[in-house]
């Protein structure tokens, strides 16, 4: 069992994500250092409070921001700590959440409000880089966003500019998983390989001016060139996709970033500072209903099961969007969330305690942060740590 230091809590992790970038991590390239436990979208209970931080933390629920920034540098200064010089990260850089506890900076917490799942919230990081993105796509009412790539930040990205009252067409490659998307209720699904039509589809959609907001969730050559051509004039291109290849774009493509006057915008990960902070944007996004995870958890595994849920995540021979470790056993879970069902595909309907699952036809008011819980865990422990 992990001993909290003075700035840090004791976590009992209640679930945490596997993320696409966990898997090379696990099965090629492996963790910064040898041995490191991996897991950096994880959520828990906190259960006991270092000497520095405040006791009125222990018992309340929490997501973690993995990123331990190093104060010291100018992205630091400036609060921007996703752009942090020399930083240190749980899960690869230092022992991640795939654990029955962790200790963590209380620095790096964020309260769970009442009504969002733990389940939910251990979705937090994901989340926050949709949010972020998003907010630098600035998507206005009647836009037309097209989001190119269906995997989970994909689908929250176009949840994100529904509730934003855009008009929202999802694309990817993959029919399972535009159909998947078609069960969020995403009327515009394309498939950007088989579909040659699909630009003409756009444009009538449109009426010929081309989508407002194209954001690449995938990060792949053939999305990246669909932004482009599906891009109306002066429009807007959100790059966040992490590519696994070099990205080479036909001169073709390319004239159209010039022809359409194009703004490209790059994004990295997700603010954490107290001035702008997706994550407890992401949470409250999660109260509101406005982000909604219930079909998104696909899966959910017990740690003895790891090599299952790890291969799952490699091999995708059975479809999913999020896999989840749900480290502790029902019993110990009931009091906050919805119990884990066995090992393998996640049913929420099947695994939900009724009234566990919290109240979200009455949710807190997004644009009143001060409804929320959320808001209150730097409050407290600026108070206990006078910085
Ligand atoms: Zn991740
Ligand atoms: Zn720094």
């Amino acid at each position: 069992m992990p001993e909290p230091e003075a700035d840090e809590v004791l976590l009992k992790v209640l679930a945490a994500g596997i993320c696409g970038s966990d898997v090379p991590r696990v099965f090629s390239t492996g963790t910064y250092y040898f041995p490191t436990i991996p897991g950096h979208e994880f959520s828990g209970e906190i259960v006991k409070a270092g000497a520095d931080v405040s006791r009125s933390l222990v018992g309340k629920r929490a997501a973690v921001f993995p990123l331990l920034p190093c104060f010291a540098c100018d992205a630091c200064k400036g609060e921007n700590y996703a752009s942090c010089q020399n930083y240190d990260y749980y899960g690869s850089r230092r022992d991640g959440a795939f654990a029955e506890y962790i200790a963590v900076k209380a620095w790096n917490l964020v309260l769970i409000p009442e009504n969002v799942p733990t389940v939910w919230a251990a979705m937090t990081e994901p989340c926050a880089v949709a949010v972020h993105a998003v907010g630098e796509a600035d998507v206005r009412k009647n836009d037309t966003v097209c989001v190119f790539g269906a995997g989970a930040i994909g689908l929250i990205i176009a949840q994100l500019a529904r509730g934003l009252d855009a008009r929202v067409i999802v694309l990817d490659i993959d029919d399972e998983k535009l159909d998947f998307a078609g069960s969020l209720g995403f009327s515009h699904t394309l498939n950007i390989e088989k579909d040659d039509e699909y630009l003409d589809t756009i444009e009538s959609i449109t009426g010929g001016r081309g989508a407002d907001i194209c954001i690449d969730a995938a990060g792949a050559p053939g999305s990246i060139a669909g932004c482009l051509k599906a891009a109306g004039t002066f429009a807007t291109v959100v790059l966040l996709g992490n590519p696994s290849g070099d990205i080479l774009i036909g001169q073709e493509d390319y004239w159209l970033i010039l022809r359409k006057q194009l703004t490209l915008i790059g994004t990295w990960n997700s603010d954490f500072g107290k001035r702008k902070n997706d994550w407890k944007t992401a949470l409250l996004h999660m109260e509101s209903g406005s982000i909604d995870l219930s079909k998104l958890i696909t899966h959910a595994f017990s740690l003895r099961d790891a090599d299952a849920a790890f291969e799952l995540a490699r091999d995708r021979n059975e479809f999913f969007v999020k896999i989840l470790f749900l480290p502790h056993e029902r019993e110990e879970m009931d009091e906050f969330d919805r119990p884990p069902s066995p090992s393998g595909r996640y049913d929420p309907e099947e695994a939900a305690d009724p009234g566990d699952f919290g109240d979200l036809e009455n949710p807190g008011d997004p644009e009143d942060p001060e409804e929320s819980d959320v808001w209150d865990v730097w409050d407290v422990w600026d108070e206990s740590s006078g910085t």
